[in-house]
């Protein structure tokens, strides 16, 4: 038999009143994962953190860890769990102070508490002489480090982290989520993690779950859920995208709304007469010279352009009326866009077929 997972959830419900919150959450976490739930906002991930830090009462279910049960276990008395708060830290207190905290808790003695202590200012990459710098004399991206730190010197198997970055301006954040999860890999320890950002999610999880109102959408590595969809809402929250709605006919010919498909081109995943949706991604749409190359084409009229950084967006509506996102590098820029007439194309093995539109 398989080892049973290091984190387990199995029904977990939570209500308030007669809301529901949480529908029946069954949830299987691995040892060292970097794990993240991203969903918008109220959907639950909140409540579902404070549920297995036992911040608040399950109302019904089972949470496991390793071999025992834990759902009835007080928060105080699970010492596996911790969450990262950044605003908990004592700014009238010294860094050092503050990391040694939870080493006071317990007692250790003065020295082996500083000598711990600069290690982990070691492991988050701040100089050892922050040991005596005031948290009022940090900087906001220093204060989380230290608040990281200070977490870690309770030594907890699993960290939980409630959105820690959203407060942060754009250029700090992207450096704290590559030394997020270079920490991850560093320490070997469980993260997971609660965000409501794609491009964050991304960027650090093993695995991503999709929640919407109180469920799991899906499930799974992030390339998979970025490429592969199971819903049109968890399509549309990895990012931008094009879903046009198809009907299969026999052999699995997708057929839609101003779509030229290229003969022989079929996809199985719909039954004869069932409709989905057609997903491609901006990225993998051409503006196409001869429509006969692609798989897929339509014909369109460009509306907008808008720069993106890196990238340049257009937006594009097709003969039929739909909208149509298109996304280029900067030097693939379409000369004088506005009102420009265009074929589209795009090929099956960029694309994802979601059942039931
Ligand atoms: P998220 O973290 O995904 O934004 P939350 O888990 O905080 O969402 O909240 C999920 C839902 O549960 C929301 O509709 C919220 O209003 C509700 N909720 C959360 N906590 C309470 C509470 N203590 N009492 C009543 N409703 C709550
Ligand atoms: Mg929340």
């Amino acid at each position: 038999m398989d080892k049973p997972a290091f984190l387990r959830l199995r029904g977990v419900v939570k209500t308030f009143g007669d809301f529901s919150a949480l529908h029946s959450i069954d949830l299987d976490i691995e040892e060292g994962e970097f794990f993240t739930i991203v969903g918008p906002s109220g959907s639950g991930k909140s409540t579902l953190i404070r549920l297995l830090v036992g911040m608040d009462e399950i109302t019904a279910g089972e949470i496991h860890l390793r071999d025992a049960r834990i759902d009835q276990t007080p928060a105080n008395l699970r010492p596996t769990c911790m969450v990262f708060q950044s605003l908990a830290l004592f700014p009238h207190m010294s860094v050092g102070r503050n990391i040694e905290f939870p080493l006071k808790i317990r007692k250790e003695p003065p020295d082996r508490r500083r000598v711990r202590a600069l290690e982990l200012l070691d492991l988050l990459r701040l100089p050892r002489d922050f040991y005596n710098k005031r948290i009022s004399q940090c900087s906001g991206g220093e204060r989380q480090r230290v608040a990281l730190a200070r977490a870690l010197a309770f030594d907890p198997e699993i960290l939980f982290f409630d959105e820690p970055l959203s407060a942060l301006d754009y250029r700090l954040r992207k450096t704290l989520e590559k030394e997020l999860k270079d920490l991850h890999a560093r320490t070997g320890k469980t993260f997971v993690y609660i965000t409501h950002s794609l491009e964050e999610a991304m960027v650090m999880s093993d695995r991503i779950a999709i929640m919407k109102e109180g469920r799991f959408e899906q499930i799974s590595v992030a390339d998979e859920i970025y490429g592969a969809p199971n819903s049109r809402f968890v399509a549309e929250f990895m990012g931008e995208v094009n879903l046009l709605n198809v009907t299969a006919s026999d052999g699995g010919k997708l057929q839609g709304q101003g779509l030229t498909v290229r003969d022989g081109v079929t996809q199985a995943t719909l039954a004869s007469g069932q409709q989905g949706l057609l997903m491609v991604r901006p990225e993998y749409v051409q503006f196409a010279q001869d429509a006969s190359q692609y798989d897929y084409s339509l014909n369109g009229k460009i509306l907008a352009e808008y720069a993106l950084g890196s990238r340049v967006q257009y937006q594009i509506e097709s003969a039929d009326g739909q909208a149509i996102t298109v996304e280029k590098l900067r030097e693939e820029r379409v000369a004088d866009p506005e009102n420009k007439i265009v074929t589209l194309g795009f090929n099956a093995d960029r694309t994802h077929v979601i059942e039931d539109a």
